[in-house]
Order: structure tokens, then sequence, then C-alpha cells
């Protein structure tokens, strides 16, 4: 803590220097000739580059600019004095400067960190940050109408003399209206306010057409918490003001860990202070959002890929001006340009879905936690089922506790977490060609009896993920990756998880010209739907997949027949997991628990707790008691015998254990270098420049160039690498210093992954 001190004292000292260095530089050249000044473009390519201060004179740290970029005009940001030394004649001049205030110190600072960290072009941070230009310019203007001083009410037309009598109400914001307010409340039309204007009996503002979000309540009515949630929502609002700490808030799925930060968020918005919260985009339903909205009395401001460009555009600018309190969104918010930060919070922070794995390869939990530590605040990670990174800071594994531990160790109102056993599939397997075991389907059989709901989770999008040829075994291949064609029977064609190819199914083979030869293998959600209508007739059941509920709307309506009680048995991938509530689901059948722990990933057996308890939890969630039903066929795995005997915690002991030994994140440092070229020839003669330039530490291991497991991506030939480093060596030093002198072809693209999530 000394240390992370000290480092902020260093930053905020440099800090001063480069706005006293920008002012000084401004006075003395001002004398002479034009100051200049290093602006960071948002350009995916580039970093600080040195323009003729023009109209930007004054500008500070911060400052938004546009400024001329090769052919076009890009946003970028004043960063300091010129930090090149080309003559001032070679330079461009800004074109001009953005009405909007500067960013604030600790977001420019932030902007430098993340580019630093994860070895992005500062610019395509920057292009992050500036991600609406829409919202620079002045938002739209609209006629705002008062009376005049003075009419002759007498000699009014009767639709005149409404449109006074409306604009005397009392009640009216500011004394006036918009047209369409007039026009709707007095069943006029625009021309007789344009023939009033003209008669001089209004007065007419322009006023911006853009109305700021309503403010959330506070002291609305709300659950009495419980005396577990009461004492975590004590420290975290005691935390608010009081600078950097991140909280780890760790309760089983149905403890109420919203109910429990939302007495943080009200406590921020109480302090004046903006609220961060984040979550990932498949968990923002509209329960999510009903419960904000009955917390606090508004809805919540929304950021992420399914809000309207417009709406964007009006809620980065409000977000600028401090005028937004709340904004809850998915990993892209961390970068909105909040002026007055008070609170962050990253909730089911073990989502993967918190790492962007394209442009800059980030991992928003981490970020936050950095963004959190600049602006001097307080962070909140909650959890059901805790990444092991948090779990270690927390200080469970033995290791000094950098966060403070909160935890919510029951479901409220007695509700049972639910009781989950293991279906060994060698002992009692389905039918042939059929995937659901015979103690499965009795479970099945007893739920629907008493109508109750059963969820079987598959994790498997269509079908049946892999055709082949019955005849000459020839597997049905993507032409653009090295994957298998997923036959989707609903859509009727096949398609490729990975570039999203798709072809017509066929059942003859295309190789050996075989008839009626090509046979679906293995489930898919759609396969089990038809063992499901197969073996109960009667049953209302519904596929729940990104394929069949494609949009929030959907999704919303799925999961309102869902608790109307209109569907039996829901057969889902991942997206039926998370977060929903279910009040009739008492049973939980997951299909193949072994699935997710195959392959060579860092985090497969992470991974696969916690979904397998996110889904698990998903039963009983009231006052019925649910079970979760894992078939597999290794029940004795240690993934599977933690999740049976209920015991997490012993679970995350093993997987610190594994990693230690190993020398893995999160005792150890990774990173990734993935290569990639249309051209075979060309990756190959970069990876051996790679592999000649290699660098050699003792304490810092290399592993490859080696083809990717996906050798093949959208018509991309991919190698990778992997380096692993002991936790005090600054891995991106190394990075540096070993790429930065390589010259590669030019169809050669290199990408950084800074602890890596994906090894494909
Ligand atoms: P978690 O996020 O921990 O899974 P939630 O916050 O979603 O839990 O809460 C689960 C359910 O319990 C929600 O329907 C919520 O409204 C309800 N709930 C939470 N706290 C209370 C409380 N103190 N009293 C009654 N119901 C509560
Ligand atoms: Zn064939
Ligand atoms: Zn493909």
């Amino acid at each position: 803590m000394l240390l992370l001190a000290s480092l902020l004292e260093a930053t905020a000292q440099i800090q001063k220097l480069n706005n006293l260095g920008l002012i000084m530089q401004q006075a003395i050249t001002a004398l002479s000739h034009q100051p200049i000044m290093s602006i960071a473009v948002a350009a995916p390519v580039g970093g600080l580059y040195d323009y003729l201060a023009g109209p930007a004179m004054g500008a500070v740290r911060g400052s938004l600019v546009m400024v001329p970029f090769g052919g076009r005009q890009l946003p970028g940001i004043v960063m300091g004095p010129a930090k090149g030394h080309l003559p001032p004649a070679k330079l461009r001049e800004v074109a001009l400067v953005i009405k909007l205030p500067p960013l604030s110190d600790a977001m420019v600072q932030f902007i430098e960190r993340v580019s630093a960290w994860t070895m992005a072009p500062l610019g395509a941070v920057v292009k992050m940050v500036l991600s609406q230009p829409a919202a620079f310019g002045r938002p739209p203007q609209q006629k705002f109408y008062r009376l005049a001083a003075k009419h002759d009410k007498k000699r009014l037309t009767a639709a005149r003399k409404l449109v006074l009598e409306h604009l005397c109400n009392p009640d009216l914001l500011n004394d006036g209206d918009f047209a369409a307010g007039i026009i709707a409340a007095c069943g006029i039309s625009q021309a007789v306010l344009n023939g009033m204007e003209t008669a001089g009996l209004l007065k007419v503002d322009l006023v911006s057409a853009d109305c700021p979000p309503p403010v959330p309540l506070c002291d609305c009515d709300h659950l009495t918490l419980t005396d577990d949630q009461q004492d975590a929502a004590r420290q975290l609002r005691d935390a608010i003001g009081q600078g950097f700490r991140v909280n780890l808030l760790d309760g089983v799925t149905g403890s109420g860990k919203t109910e429990v930060y939302f007495e943080a968020v009200e406590a921020t918005i109480k302090a004046g202070k903006q609220v961060l919260i984040l979550l990932p985009e498949i968990a923002l339903s509209s329960a999510w959002r009903a419960r904000f909205a009955a917390r606090f009395g508004v809805a919540p401001v929304e950021w992420h890929s399914d809000i309207s460009p417009g709406q964007k555009r009006k809620s980065w600018r409000f977000i600028l001006q401090g005028r937004v309190s709340v904004v809850v969104g998915a990993r892209s918010a961390l970068f909105l340009p909040f002026p007055k930060l008070g609170l962050i919070i990253v909730d089911e922070e073990h989502e993967h879905a918190f790492k962007q794995e394209d442009q800059v390869i980030y991992q928003a939990r981490d970020m936050a936690v950095l963004r959190g530590q600049l602006d001097q605040l307080p962070v909140i990670l909650a959890s059901a089922t805790p990444s092991l990174e948090s779990w270690v800071n927390a200080g469970k594994t033995g290791l000094p506790p950098r966060y403070r531990y909160l935890a919510l160790p029951k479901r409220v109102q007695n509700a049972q977490l639910p009781i989950i056993t293991a279906i060994n599939l060698r002992k009692t397997p389905p039918e042939r060609g059929r995937w659901l075991a015979p103690p499965l389907v009795e479970a099945i059989s007893a739920r629907l009896k008493v109508g109750e709901q059963t969820l079987l989770f598959l994790n498997r999008r269509g079908f049946a993920p892999l055709t082949l040829c019955g005849a000459c075994g020839t597997k049905l291949t993507c032409p653009n990756c090295d994957s298998w064609m997923v036959a989707h029977r609903l859509a009727g064609l096949m398609r490729c998880h990975h570039c999203g190819h798709e072809s017509r199914p066929s059942n003859d083979c295309s190789v050996c010209g075989s008839k009626d030869s090509m046979q679906a293998c293995g489930p898919g959600v759609e396969r089990l739907a038809e063992e499901v209508l197969w073996r109960f007739s009667d049953a209302r059941f519904a596929i729940l997949s990104s394929d069949t509920v494609a949009t929030p709307k959907a999704a919303d309506a799925f999961i309102q027949s869902v608790s109307d009680g209109e569907v039996d048995i829901i057969i889902g991938t991942q997206m039926a997991a998370k977060g929903h509530h279910f009040p009739h689901l008492t049973l939980v059948g997951v299909v193949d628990a072994d699935l997710g722990l195959a392959g060579g990933d860092l985090r497969a057996a992470e991974r696969t707790f916690q979904m397998l308890s996110q889904v698990a939890g998903r039963a009983g969630r009231e006052s019925r008691a649910g079970i979760a039903m894992l078939q597999t066929l290794e029940s004795d795995n240690p993934v599977l015998s933690s999740l049976i005997a209920g015991d997490r915690d012993a679970f995350l002991a093993q997987e610190a254990t594994a990693r230690l030994t190993a020398g893995m994140p999160p005792f150890g440092r990774l990173a990734a270098i993935i290569i990639t070229s249309p051209h075979e020839d060309r990756l190959y003669q970069a990876m051996q420049q790679l592999s000649a330039s290699r660098p050699h530490f003792d304490s810092v291991k290399i592993y490859g160039p080696a083809i990717a497991p996906i050798g093949f991506l959208r018509g991309k030939h991919r190698a990778r690498l992997l380096i692993s480093a002991d936790k005090s060596v600054n891995i991106q030093n190394i990075l540096e210093d070993w790429l930065g002198p390589i010259k590669l072809a030019s169809s050669v693209r290199v990408q950084i992954d800074i602890d890596p999530y994906s090894f494909l």
C-alpha cells in the first residue's frame, strides 16, 4: 500500500509538471511562434503526434480536440507539451477544440496505463474512450415556447386561447413547453404555434433537445435486509469517499448481493458522485433493470451493444458533463469519461465475458481495479463463484490480503441451496442415440407430475456438433477455419461457430459420393429437444440459446413465459445459466458435465466449476428445494466431486495449489503472442524470426512458436507463443524489447494477449 501511495503521488507530480510544462511552453512560444502539443489521436495504429496548437491555445492536458490525420479529421486528447523533435514547419495545426470539459487527470492516466499494460497502441485505447465523436458537436436544438408579455385574450382564436391557457399552467417547468407538449395538450397544429410566434404572442428560445436522464431517487421503500446483508451493506456504504479499496462480495446464488451493492450505489449518489456498474452483457436482463427501477424509481442509463447510436451520443455527453449518476453497462462502459466517479461495481466478476479478445485485449475486471486506484475510489467485485484471482487477492490462500472480503453465506428467505448429485453414465447409460440417462428421465417425470419445471443444460448450440460420412469418414469442416460445421436443423443449414460461414446441408457425401451417408454425431440443444419430445410428448418445452432467443426483447419474453409457468422443460445453453430467477424451477439436469473439462485451457476447471454452480443455482430459488443432476463419465473428477460435496472453497484451494505449482496466474505471469497471416509461408517466416530473436532469462519460459490449436481461422493461418514468468518480472518490457525491433512481412499480424483466457 505504501508503494502504491508513493506511486500515485509520483504520478500526480508528473501530472502537475506536464500541465506546467504545457503552460510554460505556451507562454514562451506564444511570444515567438505557436506552441506545439502532443496529442493522442483516436487511430487504432497510432500513439502520440505533435501538432501546432492553433485554436487549442490554452488547452490543458485532457482537452478534447479534432486534428487532421491522414486525409481525415480525427478526435484526439491533448496529452502535454511536444514530444517529438519535428520542426514547426513540418507540423499541422489542431483543427478545433471541442466545447466539452477536458477529461479528468485520472482518466488520462487510465488511458496511458491501459495501453501500457495491454501493449495496445495508445490510439486504440483513445478510440475506445472517444467512441462517440457525434457527441462532440452541439446537440440538436428545439424550440421552447413561453408566453410573451402582452396579449389581448378577447381577440384570440379558439386554438390560440388553448395554447395560452396551457402555457399559464403553473405546473409547467420553466413556465413553458416544447412544441410536442403543447400540441399534445391542446390538440392544435404546429401552424398555430408558428402564427403565434410571428404575431409576437410567444417568446421562443432554442434549447438542447436532449434531456438529461432522471436522477435516481434515494430513500425509496426497499426490502428489509437480512442481518448478513446489513452487515456487508454498512461496510460498503462506509467505504464511499474513503479512497481506493477493493471489496470482494462473495455470496451464494440468491443471497441478495444486488440489494447489498444497491446500498453502496445509494450512498454514492447521495455523495454527489457517479456510479459505474459492470455486468456481463448477457446478465443485463430486464429483471435486473426492473429491480434497479424498483429501488431507485428510475431506469438506469445503459451502455452496451444494443443501445442505439443516438442514445449513446446523448449519454456520453451527459456522462462527461457529470449529469448522469448511474451507468450500468458491459465491459466497454469502463471507458466512459466520468468526471466524478465514486464507485465501480463489477457484478459476476468471475465471468470470462469481461475479457475482450479483439482490438485492445483487456480484462475489464482488472482494468476496473486500475481505474478505481487512479480515481481513488472503492471497487466492489461480486460473485457466487469468485475468480481465483480475486480469491487470492482476498487473502484466502494465505498470501497477504489486498482486498476486503465480505461474505453472504446464506440464501435470503431461507431458500436452501440445491443438492448436487452425479449420474454415472458408465453405470446407467442412456439408450443408444439418446442422451438423457434413466435417473434423469425419472426425475423429470416426477417434476412434470407435480407441475414443477426442469432445466436441461447443454452448452452446445444447434443440432449436432459434428457431421461425418459413414462410408469414408470425411468430417464436414469449415472452408475458412479448422473447425467442424455445426448442424442447425431449425434454421435448415450448417454453420461454423467461429466465422459464421453457412452452407446447405446434404445427406450425400461430397467426397466419396455415397448416398445418404452423412450422419450427425453428438447432441446439441436442438437434438436434445427432439429427445424431450420423444420421451415426454405432452410436456411443453422451449430452447434457450442465442439462435432461438436472439434479442434482449426475445429473452425477456422467454423468461416471462417461464416465470408464468408456460414451459415445463427448458433446454438451454450457457444463456440459461446466468442470473435468471425462475420460481417454479426445481430440477437442473446437466447433460454433459465433462464437456468443459477437456483441452489445454488454463481455466478449464475453474470455468466448468463456475458454470455448473451457476446453472445448479437456478434450481430451488424459492420455497421448494432444488436438485441438480450432473451426467458424467468421470464422477471422481475433482471439479465434480467438489461440486457434489458443495465445497467450493475446497475446489478453489485445489485449483490454487495446481496453479501455484505450475507457476501460472495468478501466481505467475503469462502472455500469449498470436501470429496470423493469410499466407502460410509468411507465417512460417515470422515464426522463425521470433524464434531466432527470443530472449533468454532464467525466470522466463517461452513455449513455441507452434501452430495454434485452431491453425486456420477466418481465412488466416495462425501460430502462438506462450511466455510464462515469475510474478516479479515485467513481461511487457520483455515483449517490447523482443518484438519492437522485428520487421515482419506486411501481411503478418502480431497480437499480444497479456494474461490470456483463450488458448485456441
Ligand atoms: P444474488 O445476486 O446474490 O443471486 P439477488 O440479489 O439476485 O441474489 O437476490 C435474489 C432474490 O432475493 C431476488 O429476487 C431479490 O429481490 C430477493 N431478495 C434479496 N434480498 C432480499 C431481502 N432482504 N428480503 C427479501 N427478498 C430479498
Ligand atoms: Zn464419404
Ligand atoms: Zn469458419
